[in-house]
């Protein structure tokens, strides 16, 4: 007998505290079905074994029905239109958006392949608008006037940029030095949890360039890819996005306020088809702005990083320029994924497609597809995410102390992508 197949309780019974454990259970039941759905879990070990136990016996149409059976319990704890949002209401709603996702993402898991933009709305509560290739051009003649020459744009471009690959043997001391400084910048205005500690670990061979695998307790693991070479930008990019103010922090904070004090478990699993991931992406990639505004991040990689790495600083105003332009490329890399996706053009064109408006190299463009391949439409979470945070965050004023206090509330409160505030 499992959870799915009990009556629910009354409403007048239940409790978002009841709710959360059977979510937490659910979750971690579904995450038994596909690598990779549960991102993080540091909540009670004997749940996980039953999950494990569970897991088995359930087919995926049993699963969707405990995702729908526990919404309908979810529901009665949401007052629409309620003027003031209170903690417990806010916690409802993110319970209720995350279980949403949870349906969505078994539906595919059953074969139902969802258009790009209707699979990002179900997954991580967000419609992404997709633009058409042609708008970005003026974008592309900036990036071009900036690395002028013979040859594709992408060649040039790659050509300039690879000045600055830190070479294999520089990496460790370099990131080490990144990560001290997003540290020691962060937690001048968060007090981070005590404990707090991360293991750095170089990998080869994975879709991303970079990953936090939260442990709980404070901890994480972060690894980072080297399958091409890292770039000296990339670092403090990479310990900024995973590590402070991003992935670390915002998992610990999670784990102190919502897990720990207030003892909500549904913070202890992290599923990472969900809007929690649409929070966590965009505010590790606004962190970075946030930790090194202006043209902070050109002063540490000048005067800091390329002296470790080894590099020589010339042309590296030039190299940072560029690599404020090329994030407003992401669009590009939405509208070719949904095409791509939705099997409208092949392998080949979509990495065409890649080179010529993401600017990427060949081998950059094989492993942004690869990453398409296995995430789908969670690309949309690092440049719409990166977007609605920082409007919201930087719609606070121009303090950066009061800009600091949104973002640890963002990072501590549960957090949905419809609370960001266009001001
Ligand atoms: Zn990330």
């Amino acid at each position: 007998m499992t959870l799915g197949a009990c009556a629910t309780l009354p409403s007048g019974q239940d409790s978002l505290d009841a709710i959360a454990g059977d979510y937490v259970l659910l979750q971690l039941t579904i995450g038994e079905k596909e690598a990779g759905y549960i991102d993080a879990y540091y909540g009670d070990s004997a749940v996980m074994e039953r999950a494990k136990t569970e897991a088995p016996t359930q087919t995926l149409p049993q699963l969707a029905q405990r995702v729908a059976a526990l919404e309908s319990r979810t529901a009665p704890f949401i007052e629409d239109g309620a003027a003031e949002t209170s903690m417990d209401e806010r916690r409802a709603r993110f319970l209720a958006a995350q279980l949403a996702a949870a349906r969505t993402r078994l539906r595919m898991m059953q074969g139902e392949n969802l258009p790009f933009v209707d699979e990002a709305q179900g997954l991580f509560g967000v419609k992404p608008e997709l633009v058409e290739l042609a708008t970005l051009d003026a974008v592309v003649a900036r990036i071009d006037s900036l690395v002028p020459g013979e040859g594709p744009l992408w060649q040039r471009l790659d050509t300039f940029q690879s000045r600055f690959d830190i070479p294999a043997d520089r990496l460790k001391p370099v990131m080490d030095a990144a990560i001290a400084e997003c540290r020691r910048r962060t937690a001048a205005h968060i007090a981070l949890p005590e404990g707090e500690r991360f293991e750095l670990a170089l990998v080869t061979d994975k879709p991303w360039g970079g990953y936090n695998y939260y442990q709980g307790d404070a901890r994480s693991k972060i690894e980072i890819n080297t399958d091409l070479p890292v770039r000296l930008d990339r670092a403090i990019d990479l310990g900024c996005h995973e590590g402070y103010p991003g992935h670390h922090v915002h998992n610990a904070l999670l784990e102190r306020e919502l897990a720990g004090r207030r003892g909500w478990t549904e913070y202890s699993v992290y599923p990472l088809y969900s809007p929690q991931s649409f929070i966590a992406e965009g505010s590790a990639n606004y962190g970075i702005e946030l930790a090194f505004p202006g043209d902070e991040a050109l002063a540490f990689n000048r005067d800091v990083l390329a002296p470790i790495a080894g590099i020589s600083a010339d042309g590296l105003d030039r190299y940072v320029e560029l690599g404020k332009l090329t994030p407003q490329l992401r669009a590009a890399q939405y509208a070719i994924a949904a095409r791509f996706l939705a099997g409208e053009i092949g392998e080949p064109e979509a990495a065409e497609l890649l080179q010529r408006y993401t600017l990427a190299s060949p081998q950059r463009a094989t492993q942004s597809l690869r990453f398409i391949k296995s995430y789908r439409s969670y690309i949309i979470n690092y440049g719409l995410g990166l977007d609605m945070v920082r409007a919201d965050v930087e719609g606070t004023g121009s303090d950066p102390a009061t800009r600091w206090r949104r973002m640890e509330q963002l990072l501590s409160e549960p957090t949905l992508p419809s609370d960001l505030k266009v001001r």
